[in-house]
Order: structure tokens, then sequence, then C-alpha cells
């Protein structure tokens, strides 16, 4: 089993008209020569499907010094039609990635949801703030997390 501290956001790098499966990383990544093929856990496609990549079980490869601990989870998007860095996430992806984060919350209770560029100052990904945005899925009262779910709900709601 691995310790899992880190559960690690990123986005797929690609702009609006492009797109970017678990099956597409997968071979990217192939041919970048990684023998495993895809290195993210997970992929949240622009309809808010969630793709399997690597079981969880498996080291992933998305986060230099950090692979070992942590879990990746990746959205296809992070850059706008000029190729800038920029939070392209549909609802039904932000729907998918609150959803899976919190399942893997769930299961790895202790762990940290951060950004890449959190852990690396030289990356913009994944182009918006990930511990900020899901710090309260981070929120652990009484030894269970909170129903971050219902004032997930509320604070969309505000926005529009
Ligand atoms: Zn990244």
């Amino acid at each position: 089993m691995r310790t899992i501290t880190l559960i690690v956001v990123h986005c797929s790098a690609v702009r609006p008209d492009q797109t970017s499966s678990a099956a597409q990383i997968d071979t990217w990544h192939r041919r970048q020569g990684w023998k495993l093929g895809i290195g993210y856990h997970y992929v949240v496609r622009r309809d808010g499907q969630i793709e399997t990549g690597r079981p969880e079980w498996l080291v992933g490869a998305h986060c230099q010094n950090h692979n070992s601990h942590s879990i990746g989870v990746c959205y296809e998007g992070g850059l706008d039609i000029r190729g800038q860095p920029a939070d392209t996430r549909t609802e039904a992806q932000k729907e998918a990635l609150r959803r899976l984060l919190k399942a893997l919350k769930e299961r790895y209770r202790r762990a940290l949801i951060v950004g890449h560029r959190d852990l690396n100052p030289l990356k913009a990904c994944p182009c918006f703030d990930a511990v900020k945005e899901y710090s309260q899925l981070t929120a652990i009262k009484n030894g269970r997390p909170e129903n971050s779910e219902e004032r997930g709900k509320g604070r969309c709601s505000l926005i529009g």
C-alpha cells in the first residue's frame, strides 16, 4: 500500500479546439518513452466524464519529487484559444472534479489537495487556485469530512 499525502490537480494543457482523453494522454506519454503510459490516475473530460489512467496503487508520473506519495488528477483543458494558461473548466468538469476529489479525500483522509503549481512554482498548471477551491474538502471535523457538498452548492448559486 502506498501512503498518499497529496492529491495533485493538473490540467492537460490543451486549447479549447483540442481534446485530451485518457487514451490520448496515454499515447502522448508512451511517445515520451514512459513504458507505463499515462502518468495521471484520473482524467476529467469537458463533459464531466471521469476516465481512469493508472490504478491508484501504482506510482504516477505527474509531479516531480511527489509521485511516490500522491494521486494525480488531470482535467481536460487549461489553455485558451491562443495557447495561454487559463481556467477553462466547464461546469460539468467542476462538478465532476469536486465529486472525484471528495471520493479520493474520503479514501485518503489525511491527504492535502493541491495544484501542480503549488509544488512547482515554474508551472501555471492547473490554472486555478486548487488549495483555495477545495479547502472545504480538506476540512475534517470529528474525524469525519464535513458535508462540503451542500456548502459547495450554496456558494455556486451565489456566483450564479
Ligand atoms: Zn500539471
